[in-house]
């Protein structure tokens, strides 16, 4: 009995440090992260009575498998999207408006050594690689994981960054909805984005929808100046696409579910539930599905100190604070190996656990 209690204990132990505990046939073949742009608890109950009048009501309310991570930055416990998203690429903490680099004394002037993403890991050993967002391709939520910079502003280094890989061939598929301010940006700093993309063979895309035929290519950059591309569609043509490779995939897909309009919010809240629904589904079982959050922000369901009854008319009671909030973001997860999340978990360790899930040293 001692020895039996003694040995769980160690393997509990050893558990602490995640790879040990995936056994080979518990590892996804490909992981899709999906980031909803500040959907904390608030805003998915918000969501969820929007959508459904009911609590509760989301297909991320039956996940069974959630933890909570504190997202707070290294210079501030409020962080900003670069800054959590770097957590999540890199497993190290950096400052805010930081993508990808280790924190320095003299933010925004020195530049921090480069850290290497999940992303970058992924094109070393010969996985797919994308990001989609219906913010921008360059936003710093997905920046994060295929470039490093100081500035989270600066688009056109960040672009290029995409174009001139450390690792492997690059990222193979980069979707967003900043075409104007990415080309325009990249111009500045005289490069010609169609003729490097096409020069790397990719298909330079400016609407979503050419994506499910490449004629013939493997790699694509769609760059739109439509926020409200059909993301459902585009994610379905992505995991299509970027499955093609037997080695695996890493796709990281975002969408800005933060936005001063608590109806388009809450509205883009319950789509990515949908999506995400569909991607579990459309993934099939050797793919680890991760939802969750860069932060949350002041959207919350207030009585205003009159009744309100219960319906699914809430947007009277919508109490709307754009600014980011500290408190910790709820993650969900699907498929091989989502049973070991639970708890309390600091950003940081989203990292660690994607890395032990595909089975790689850190
Ligand atoms: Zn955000």
């Amino acid at each position: 009995m001692h020895s039996f209690v003694s040995r769980s204990y160690w393997l509990a132990v050893l558990c602490l440090a995640f790879s040990s505990c995936f056994a080979s046939a518990q590892r996804p073949k490909n992981i899709i992260l999906i980031l909803g742009d500040g959907a904390g608890l608030a805003s998915l109950n918000a969501a969820s009575l929007y959508g459904y009048g009911a609590p509760q009501a989301l297909f991320l309310q039956h996940a069974s498998n959630i933890a909570w991570v504190d997202t707070s930055s290294a210079s501030e416990w409020v962080t900003d999207a670069s800054a959590c998203a770097t957590a999540y690429a890199t497993g190290v903490k950096t400052n805010n408006t930081v993508v990808s680099e280790r924190p320095v004394v003299h933010v925004g002037t020195d530049e921090g050594e480069k850290l290497k993403t999940i992303l970058e890991y992924a094109e070393e050993r010969g996985l797919s690689t994308g990001v989609i967002s219906n913010a921008g391709a360059t936003d710093g939520i997905v920046a994060a994981f295929y470039a490093h910079n100081k500035n989270r502003l600066a688009y056109g280094e960040l672009f290029e960054e995409a174009m001139h890989p450390r690792f492997g061939d690059g990222i193979d598929l980069l979707v967003g909805a900043d075409r104007k301010a990415v080309l325009t940006a990249t111009s500045k700093t005289s490069h010609d984005a169609a003729q490097e993309l096409a020069d790397r063979g990719y298909a330079f895309l400016d609407t979503t929808s050419g994506l499910e035929n490449l004629g013939g290519k493997t790699r694509a950059v769609v760059l739109t100046d439509n926020p409200d591309f059909d993301l459902g569609q585009t994610v379905q043509d992505s995991i299509k696409l970027l499955s093609k490779n037997p080695k695996g995939y890493f796709l990281v897909i975002h969408s800005d579910t933060h936005i001063p309009d608590a109806r388009k919010t809450l509205s883009r809240l319950v789509d990515l539930d949908n999506i995400t629904k569909a991607t579990v589904d459309q993934a099939g079982k050797n793919t680890l599905v991760i939802f969750t959050a860069d932060h949350s922000y002041g959207l919350y369901l207030t009585r205003h100190k009159e009744k309100q009854p219960k319906s699914r008319d809430i947007l009277p009671m919508v109490t709307l604070d754009n600014d980011h909030t500290a408190e910790d973001v709820p993650l969900f997860a699907f498929g091989p190996g989502a049973d070991h999340i639970k708890g309390f978990i600091p950003n940081t360790q989203v990292f660690s656990f994607m890395m032990s899930a595909y089975g790689w040293p850190q």
